[in-house]
């Protein structure tokens, strides 16, 4: 039995393949090779908290309590994440035909991106199992993020990520102590060599998806888009997809918010999958009808973000985007510079180059009237620009 204004309304884990029932309360990587997901005792949740008293609450993504996995408050490792502000974007949306963009600004999360998120939970989680090490691998920002909310523990963090990982990414993640290896390759190399180190070592691996609770914190994106919104959903959310957490983890808030009864208006949102044109095995594996996704070679893009050539959830993916009859866009590469710039000079608010590409996939879907003009877009804006000084124009 949960409490109210804490946790304990975990009822079990459960393989997102398979549906199998998998217990809570002990460390959980995969099962079959695929991930795990979260499940709640929604109808004790319904009838224990409403929508009224979460609104009461401080304005963090702990605010969405007892849908979230930690059990007791004492472990909750917090930086105070959340609550990231939708700024309507009226002149970028002039300029695409739009009369109603908007951009979710998770740039001014601890960190500089979402990944505090996902991060606060996982590591929140890992104190309460009694962990005293993590590891990540990392294509960019996850490295940071998770050494910052290690550090916040006291936990030991062992950080992988190619050698030519940004610098900024670099710097942060040994700035707060973690131990930084860099490998030779890209992050699914880095994956390997994690998860070697959290075998030998009794390391939680914390890589994407790879555990059940990283998917938690990213799913409360999906709570405050709906809270924000007045408890209804944009008409379309486009989403810079790499592992995909983000874009499974609102559509997961969203059966739960439905589930609930929360949402004024159950209409679903269409999701679109955005990625570089190189590194787009989401884009490629949803055009050719697959679930799952072939890996993607020779895997380039200044979107550090997206440069992840196989993904572990990509049927989770595929389902999300299906089920919302959404889509996927892989963008010109060489242009993501100018979306970087165009966003930041027409409506002051500096994105990285993940959101940047969503811009050209918001441009192309307007043109081919995928969407349209009166449609609420919503573009999720990942990371600050200013962890990217190499993608930055110089004077
Ligand atoms: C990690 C990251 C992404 C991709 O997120 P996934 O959950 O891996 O799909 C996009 N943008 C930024 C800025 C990121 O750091």
């Amino acid at each position: 039995m949960g409490s109210l204004d804490g946790g304990g309304w975990v009822t079990h884990l459960e393989g997102a393949i398979d549906g199998a029932k998998i217990p809570a309360g002990t460390l959980q990587t995969l099962h079959e090779g695929r991930p795990i997901v979260v499940r709640y005792d929604l109808d004790g949740i319904a009838k224990a908290v409403d929508r009224d008293r979460v609104m009461r609450r401080d304005p963090t993504m702990w605010r969405y309590r007892e849908l979230l996995p930690v059990e007791d408050n004492a472990n909750i490792v917090t930086l105070g994440e959340g609550m990231t502000p939708i700024l309507p974007a009226p002149r970028l949306g002039k300029k695409h035909g739009l009369d109603y963009l908007y951009i979710k600004d998770e740039g001014q999360l601890p960190t500089g991106s979402f990944k505090s998120r996902g991060q606060s939970t996982c590591i929140s989680m890992a104190k309460e199992l009694g962990c005293s090490a993590v590891v990540v691998p990392t294509a960019g920002n996850a490295g940071g993020a998770m050494a910052a909310y290690a550090a916040r523990a006291g936990l030991e963090a062992h950080v992988f990520m190619p050698r030519d990982t940004p610098e900024v990414n670099r710097r942060e993640a040994v700035l707060c102590g973690a131990t930084v290896h860099l490998v030779d390759g890209l992050i699914d190399d880095c994956g390997r060599l994690a998860r070697e180190g959290a075998d030998a070592n009794g390391w939680f691996d914390v890589s994407t998806l790879k555990e059940p609770y990283r998917l938690e914190g990213k799913k409360t994106m999906g709570f405050e888009i709906a809270e924000q919104l007045g408890w209804q959903l944009p008409d379309v959310i486009v989403y810079p997809t790499g592992g995909g957490t983000g874009l499974v983890g609102m559509w997961k808030a969203f059966d739960e918010l439905e589930a609930l009864g929360w949402l004024e208006d159950t209409r679903r949102p269409r999701l679109v999958a955005v990625q570089s044109e190189g590194c787009a095995p989401m884009v490629e594996a949803f055009h050719a009808g697959e679930r799952h996704a072939r890996k993607f070679e020779n895997a380039a893009t200044i979107a550090s973000g997206l440069r992840v050539p196989a993904a572990v959830g990509d049927f989770m993916i595929m389902d999300a985007l299906r089920e919302s009859r959404g889509t996927a866009v892989a963008v010109e590469e060489a242009r993501i510079r100018h979306w970087m710039t165009e966003i930041a000079s027409l409506e002051g608010i500096t994105l990285g180059p993940e959101p940047a590409a969503c811009l050209g996939a918001i441009e192309k879907l307007a043109a081919d009237g995928w969407i349209e003009a009166d449609e609420r877009v919503l573009l999720l804006g990942c990371g600050n620009a200013q962890k990217y000084p190499h993608a930055m124009p110089d004077v």
